[in-house]
């Protein structure tokens, strides 16, 4: 039976690419009372999220907010813009863009899929020029929409978007582009105007550091223009109305008030630290973190090293070392949960987050049962990667220090 009253000592790992560890100041300013959401007080704080959140997209176009998981704001992108039937090109980079991709199919869209030539499909990010050869073979423009993950969180492999807008933009093809950066945001570098996105797509819980239950799509003016004419039924999901009443700080519906709290925070400690810090510091983490996977001698799912994530690294067991074993092992003698692998990796590689709340120590520790793990698990280690990121974290100072003595 489930037991909710297990308390170990300490505090947990939570080591997985999402959810992230939620800092306590978030946690603390989600406990304020819940206030009328169609009251006087509630606009002045759905007008700072609103504001703020654009900060965080990089965007001057309209974000919508709505209190769903990510896989909500999918399905809210796809129903506001396209009709049944439509032509969707879809590039497979993981678990995540198949299961958007799933979707699609669910909503009654033609999903074509295309990914990187051979077996090796998720172990590289998209390559632009391939959309670029099919976008231009559709010379009747039948593809409504290029869809693609920034950060495939099942793989840690994070997508050129710019490249990608160069590509649609060679083949003078007018499909929208729609990204998920559903574990991008807030951790790698995301710029929705500047890189010309039409919907992107994120959620509350990764680098916002938020607990689950929101989720956004930032729209441009030419998603919005073609949302007009989209005939997909929607009603929750619809842009117009929740655009129209954002105007003065509220929504159609109830929304999520003491997450809006969070994210208001949230909001507050990535700007005030600066995006650039923001993701030099999961960059920074990402080295330590890789460093210590080549110094164990073993695989990162990512084959490609101008595309590791920021957020994650994938981390392949040898053949005949069962991943999930491994994480087991891990999470019941350490107290640290590793994100397992989806889909048609399981059971062949786990996955070490890098994102949240987290510093130096905490992913050393994280690394310590990693690496006492694998060896109980009897995985013959080349080296000693917490000895590796040591040597990392300690030879590269963060940008930002944690904290200045007196
Ligand atoms: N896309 C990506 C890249 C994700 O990482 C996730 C969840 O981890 C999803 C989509 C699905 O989002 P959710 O589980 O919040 O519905």
């Amino acid at each position: 039976m489930l037991t909710l009253d297990f308390h170990p000592t300490g505090r947990h790992f939570l080591q997985i690419p999402g959810p992230s560890p939620v800092p306590d100041r978030i946690l603390r300013a989600m406990s304020l009372p819940t206030i009328d959401h169609r009251g006087p007080e509630f606009a002045a704080l759905g007008l700072k999220v609103l504001a703020d959140i654009r900060k965080i997209f990089q965007t001057t176009q309209p974000v919508v907010i709505y209190p769903a998981s990510g896989t909500g704001a999918w399905e809210a992108a796809m129903v506001n813009t396209l009709s049944s039937g439509d032509h969707v090109l879809m590039y497979e980079t993981g678990h995540f863009a198949w299961m958007w991709q799933k979707l699609a199919v669910r909503l009654g869209l033609q999903a074509e899929v295309m990914g990187y030539p051979g077996p090796d499909v998720w172990r590289h990010g998209v390559q632009a020029h391939l959309i670029e050869q099919r976008l231009k073979a559709d010379t009747g423009h039948s593809i409504k929409a290029v869809c693609v993950v920034h950060n495939e969180t099942s793989t840690g492999v994070t997508s050129n978007i710019a490249a990608v807008r160069r590509a649609i933009d060679s083949a003078r093809h007018p499909a929208l582009l729609m990204v998920d950066t559903i574990s991008g945001l807030a951790s790698a570098d995301y710029r929705h105007d500047e890189w010309g996105v039409d919907v992107s797509i994120s959620g509350s819980q990764k680098g916002l550091m938020l607990p689950p239950g929101i989720s956004f799509n930032a729209v441009s003016g030419k998603a919005l223009e073609v949302s007009k004419k989209a005939t997909l039924p929607k009603a929750f999901w619809a842009w117009d109305e929740i655009i129209e009443g954002n105007k003065s700080g509220y929504w159609p519906s109830t929304p999520n008030t003491n997450l809006l709290y969070a994210l208001s925070e949230s909001c507050d400690m990535l700007l005030g630290q600066g995006l650039d810090a923001v993701f030099a510091r999961h960059q920074r983490w990402s080295e330590g973190v890789r460093a210590a996977v080549k110094a164990w001698g073993l695989q990162i799912q990512c084959a490609d090293p101008s595309v590791y994530s920021p957020v994650l690294t994938g981390v392949m067991t040898p053949d005949g070392v069962d991943a999930d074993a491994v994480r087991k092992l891990i999470y019941e003698r350490f107290d640290c949960s590793l994100g397992t692998g989806l889909g048609k990796v399981k059971g062949k590689m786990f996955r070490i987050g890098h994102l949240g709340d987290c510093n130096d120590l905490t992913l050393m520790a994280a690394l310590a049962g990693c690496e006492m793990g694998l060896k109980l698990s009897g995985v013959k280690l080349a080296g000693s990667g917490v000895q590796a990121a040591m040597d990392y974290f300690s030879s590269h100072a963060a940008v930002v220090l944690q904290r200045k003595a007196a």
